[in-house]
């Protein structure tokens, strides 16, 4: 899956001190085959894998991520920028009502969107009516009124054309015109137009929507597209936009294993927002489109993507850069208060145990940091603290005598003196191996 080749890469450039153009290449050539892999269309494929190798090029090596971590960064900017940045809202007639217009193939899942749609905007405080001009398909109509009940929302419908109420017939043109005209004389302020759709692009099909648009003059026209299609998908899309046009984009069954590449595509080909998720077949199953989400979902490592923005905001690059020019004999000798000063690093990166556990090949420091008390950091504290400044700077004076002085100072043990001088040796061991390019380092977690 596209996740694992990115983990595989990403597991590539773990450790390495920086972002070489062989680092970037080979990065690069995963994040194309997964792209194709997950269905993304070939040309979006291209342009996004140029953004992405173009980006880690110019990137300045960041004090608080690690070169893996920078490219995860990156792919995702990339992916949330191309899916549309901010989540767009609906828009709303100046007059009402508002008029929504649904489209797109048959099966794609319009019917049950728009009872969702009439669902979510009712409880928000409008009166939604649902329009059936999906005259097309014998129980269509049936359909619409049972989601429409379901839902609590008033379904505009045309009378039964026989006596069984089964086949319809009408004109959907005359059936949507007549619709909106009803909806403002009885004062509901959203309506949602439910059109045919067929199971292949075709030219009526397409001629029909075209005709009820011009009836409804709607305020915005929705693609609706089942997320599974995959490739299918651009040409779908493109075929809507030529015969009907729309504004924004709806990805159904999102609660299947797609990845996400019909959205991906659909969004770089068409300049279309997407708007709404579709993602089961109850009616609450249905949110707006978040791209963060969605990118993280193509991903698959959203728990990782919290983790590396928070390692950012909260990580000092100026505290990490004095340490590091200390192990490297630049500024003195990495003493306790530097030490002090990264355990408190560490707790400002708030439930480091909890997001570590998330980030793949961290395995190896998971039981360590299950281990990791947060209270430690204020024992450690309260000890450092009942030092001198010429014992922090210098620990080796720290003597027998001097360690039951501080004890009592902090109101500890002995025990807990000598412990805590022995960990800051083995932490100084242990930074000034990384710092020669040793194992793969942690900011800020001498002690854990
Ligand atoms: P339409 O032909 O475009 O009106 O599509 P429908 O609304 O009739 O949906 C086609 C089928 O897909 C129905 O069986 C729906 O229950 C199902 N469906 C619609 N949306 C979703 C979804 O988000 N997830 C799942 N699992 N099924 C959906
Ligand atoms: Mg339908």
């Amino acid at each position: 899956t596209l996740s694992d080749r990115l983990s595989d890469s990403f597991k590539n450039l773990r450790g390495k001190g920086r972002l070489s153009e062989a680092d970037i290449d080979a990065t690069a050539r995963e994040i194309r085959l997964a792209l194709l892999e997950a269905d993304v269309a070939l040309p979006v494929v291209k342009e996004f894998v140029a953004a992405v190798k173009e980006r880690a090029r110019g990137a300045e090596v960041s004090g608080a991520l690690n070169p893996a971590q920078q490219v995860i960064k990156i792919v995702n900017d990339e992916l949330v920028t191309i899916l549309g940045g901010e989540t767009r809202r609906l828009r709303f007639a100046k007059q009402a009502p508002t008029v929504i217009m649904l489209a797109g193939l048959q099966g794609a899942g319009k019917t049950t969107l728009a009872a969702k749609l009439a669902l979510w905007l009712k409880d928000q405080g409008s009166s939604p009516m649902l329009v059936a001009a999906d005259l097309q398909r014998p129980n269509a109509v049936k359909q619409l009124q049972v989601n429409g009940e379901r839902a609590g929302v008033t379904v505009f419908a045309p009378e039964p054309g026989n006596a069984q109420g089964v086949e319809h017939g009408g004109d959907p043109v005359d059936v949507a015109r007549r619709a909106i005209e009803e909806a403002r004389r009885t004062l509901h302020d959203v309506v949602i137009v439910d059109t045919a759709g067929r199971l292949g692009i075709d030219e009526e099909l397409m001629q029909q929507a075209a005709d009820i648009r011009d009836a409804v003059d709607p305020d915005e026209v929705l693609f609706v597209v089942d997320a599974m299609i995959g490739q299918d998908a651009v040409r779908t899309a493109q075929a809507f936009l030529d015969g009907v046009g729309y504004d924004g984009v709806v990805l159904t069954k999102l609660d299947g294993d797609a990845r996400g590449g019909a959205a991906l595509s659909i969004a770089k080909m068409t300049g279309k927002p997407v708007m709404f998720a579709s993602n089961g077949e109850k009616l609450t199953d249905f949110d707006l489109f978040h791209p963060d989400r969605m990118a993280s979902r193509i991903l698959d490592m959203g728990d990782l993507l919290t983790l590396i923005e928070q390692a950012e905001k909260t990580f000092d690059a100026d505290q990490a850069a004095k340490a590091a020019a200390k192990l490297q004999g630049q500024g003195g000798e990495f003493t306790l208060d530097d030490f002090l000063e990264q355990m408190q690093q560490v707790r400002k990166m708030g439930s480091l145990t909890k997001m570590l556990g998330m980030l793949p090949g961290m395995g190896q420091f998971r039981e360590q940091l299950e281990n990791f008390d947060e209270r430690e950091i204020d024992r450690i504290q309260a000890i450092i603290q009942s030092m001198t400044p010429a014992e922090r700077a210098h620990p080796k004076m720290i003597d027998g005598s001097r360690r039951s002085r501080i004890a009592k100072g902090s109101g500890r043990q002995v025990s807990d003196v000598n412990q805590l001088v022995d960990r800051f040796f083995e932490a100084r061991k242990m930074m000034q191996q990384m710092a020669r390019g040793g194992a793969p380092g942690l900011p800020g977690m001498p002690g854990a």
